[in-house]
């Protein structure tokens, strides 16, 4: 995406390639509330990562400033490469759009429209034509196994499903970063764990992804985990 290309030339190109550095970060809000304390993280290309810890730990807030929602106070944040210090807002919803997946507990699918045109509409932001838009949302909803869903509405479909869709719309683009937040809390235990098998699977086949939750079951099964308390890496 040109509107932030630049740094791509200058990377290194051996070893491990860092999708998110954290350096330092801190986050307060008005009031004194200091809801991250100089964070320290680097998580790496192809890495499947856990952000655990309990309600009020900061996990939000780091998910908001990893996800480019926000900007810290304190310390230097870099999302593929980037530093969100030196892009402009418009400069950052590009780099938001094109390098970071995000998948909500809620789902957050437009309701009135067919399965097929929600994850189209995840390459609105990509340049692509709205025919290859949907032929590679078809191809993204076939990773997913809901390719027999093309036509249905999302409140046709199961909490499951409704999830399955959410997280075609977040990697038919080909993000660096998969960004889940508590991807599995609206849903029973059996959809939470296809939910989790499926993110697992895109992992394996080599995405980065980022999971957000409070549940230690989840983040113990994943390869890496990142514990939170009170605003810092414990
Ligand atoms: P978690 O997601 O782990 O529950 P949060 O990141 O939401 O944690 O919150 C961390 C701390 O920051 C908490 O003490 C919370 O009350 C506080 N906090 C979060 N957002 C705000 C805000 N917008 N204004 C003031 N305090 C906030």
């Amino acid at each position: 995406m040109s509107a932030v290309a630049g740094p791509e030339a200058a990377r290194p190109q051996a070893g491990p390639r860092p999708v998110v550095e954290l350096d330092a970060v801190s986050r307060s809000y008005p009031g004194g509330v200091r809801a991250l304390r100089e964070v320290s993280l680097g998580i790496d290309a192809g890495e499947m990562v856990a952000i655990v810890g309990p309600s009020g730990s900061g996990k939000s807030t780091m998910l908001n400033l990893i996800g480019t929602l926000d900007r810290p106070t304190g310390g230097n944040v870099r999302i593929d490469g980037f530093d969100v210090a030196k892009l402009r807002d418009r400069q950052l919803s590009a780099l938001r759009a094109s390098r970071i997946g995000f998948v909500f507990q809620q789902f957050h699918l437009a309701v009135g429209q067919r399965v097929l045109d929600n994850v189209a509409d995840g390459l609105l932001y990509s340049g692509a034509g709205a025919s290859e838009r949907r032929t590679r949302a078809g191809e993204a909803l076939a990773r997913v196994g809901l390719d027999h869903r093309l036509d249905h509405l999302p409140n046709e479909l199961s909490g499951g499903e409704r999830q399955r869709v959410a997280i075609a719309r977040a990697v038919v683009g080909g993000p660096a970063l998969l960004l889940a937040d508590e991807p599995t809390g609206n849903l029973d235990s059996a959809s939470g764990a296809g939910v989790m098998d499926l993110l697992r699977e895109l992992h394996r086949s080599g995405t980065t992804v980022v999971v957000i939750t409070h549940d230690r079951e989840i983040a113990a099964s994943l390869p890496r985990q990142v514990a939170m308390r009170d605003g810092r890496v414990v």
